[in-house]
């Protein structure tokens, strides 16, 4: 038997609820969308659940359970996939953190937060996250700094031995003193120790990144111009980066992924070990070039078992209550499958879904489940002949869970192994 490419499509947030003003339709289904229409007559489909029925995913534990992991393992928090996202190359024993830049104040001894955005600065954070980089803590333990968009900022620490298990430097709201790093497990507990040096390094990290920045000519600069000082990180989120598989060793293929935004090429570049393909007009927005995300994937297609890509535009709209602009991202979802025709017509096994709902009406994902369709040669279409939300309830693969799908293409693909005699 022929072993086939897979071609994993992701239209990021796609799955809604029916809304009012399209007369009850999803922006899915009130899109004319005849190239996902044609696949999904020629192919089979269904409703899928990123993680379990009614769980909201993010889009970081969804795209783990699509690609086979079990996200209650390998997740450990958003502080992981921050710094990945950012460039920080974290490996696993590290603890990565999400930051902000900050303005503090000294008042009687302690430091309050006084902006935790630092006026949302977005200028020569570069500069100053320079200043932290490379800083050698007690301990043995390094400290790894880069600014993010905005006002944000990942943070790594390596060194022997260090735990996740540590509570938030950031009080989360202004007028508020910093607060301690505590360990978050119980004296006893086997990562107690670890935790306890974590924390150590954390406050240091702190007390001295507070103290350059505040001398920082960029921040003398800014006092000048009026605006708050960036004179503090500002930690949250931390979490410990574990030992992953790799994607193509997990599953015996050779793996690409075009992806649009920072946290996904955080998790499959760096911790999944996906080729990434490179596509400057892959904006992540409205406006992405999909004809360059088409030549793009075009110009990889030879040298991979399975290419992977995420189209951001869907999960944008949602968050912004946008039913038009739903509809519009799910034409251009439309278009790039038309313009990639030549390679799923080519023996290949392709899937579309969404990662995770993402209903306008909420504006935030929801545990709705997605359709999936899944097309190519072996595959036993349906009677299912739309792709949307209410035509792919009734599809020939029913209801699967996230972690269910790398299995079923695999089988579609003839790249099984046998369970059992
Ligand atoms: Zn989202």
């Amino acid at each position: 038997m022929d072993k086939r490419k897979i071609f994993l499509v992701i239209a990021d947030g796609i799955g809604d609820r029916p809304v009012a003003s399209l007369g009850g339709r999803t922006p899915l289904a009130a899109a004319a969308t005849p190239t996902l229409d044609r696949l999904a007559a020629g192919g089979i489909t269904g409703l899928l659940d990123p993680i379990a029925p009614g769980v909201c995913a993010g889009s970081d534990t969804a795209h783990l359970a699509l690609l086979g992991y079990d996200p209650y393992r390998y997740y450990t928090g958003r502080g992981p996939l921050e710094a990945a996202g950012v460039g920080l190359a974290p490996r696993a024993g590290d603890v990565a953190f999400r930051c902000n830049f900050a303005t503090v104040q000294e008042r009687d001894g302690a430091l309050v937060v006084t902006d935790r955005r630092a006026g949302r600065i977005t200028e020569r954070t570069a500069e100053l996250a320079a200043a932290l980089d490379g800083m050698k803590l007690s301990g043995g333990v390094t400290a790894l700094f880069k600014e993010s968009v905005a006002h944000r900022a990942a943070l790594v620490l390596r060194g022997d031995r260090l735990s996740g298990a540590v509570s938030d430097v950031d009080p989360h709201s202004e007028g508020e003193t910093l607060h301690p790093c505590r360990p978050t497990v119980a004296e006893g507990d086997p990562e107690y120790a670890a935790a306890r040096r974590t924390c150590a390094a954390l406050e240091e990290f702190v007390r001295r990144g507070r103290e350059i920045l505040d001398a920082h000519p960029v921040n003398d600069e800014r006092r000048r111009a009026g605006l708050p000082p960036a004179n503090c990180p500002l930690p949250r989120g931390g979490g410990l980066v574990p030992h992953i598989p790799p994607f193509g060793e997990l599953h015996g293929l050779r793996a690409a992924a075009l992806v649009e935004v920072g946290l996904l090429k955080g998790l499959l570049g760096n911790y999944l070990g996906f080729d990434l393909i490179e596509c400057p007009g892959a904006t992540g927005g409205a406006d992405t070039d999909i004809g360059a995300m088409a030549r793009a994937v075009t110009r990889a297609w030879d040298a991979c078992d399975l290419i992977f890509v995420n189209i951001k535009a869907p999960d944008l709209a949602g968050h912004d209550d946008a039913p038009g602009e739903k509809i519009a991202a799910c034409l251009l979802v439309d278009r790039f499958l038309a313009l990639t025709e030549t390679l799923w017509h080519a023996g290949t096994i392709l899937a579309v879904l969404g990662d995770h709902s993402t209903p306008c009406e909420v504006g935030d994902h929801s545990g709705d489940p997605v359709p999936l369709l899944v097309h190519g040669p072996g595959v036993r279409p349906d009677a299912v002949e739309a792709y949307d939300e209410f035509a792919c309830a009734a599809g020939g693969l029913g209801h699967p869970r996230g972690t269910d799908l790398m299995p079923i293409l695999l089988n579609f693909a003839n790249r099984y192994t046998k369970f059992g005699a």
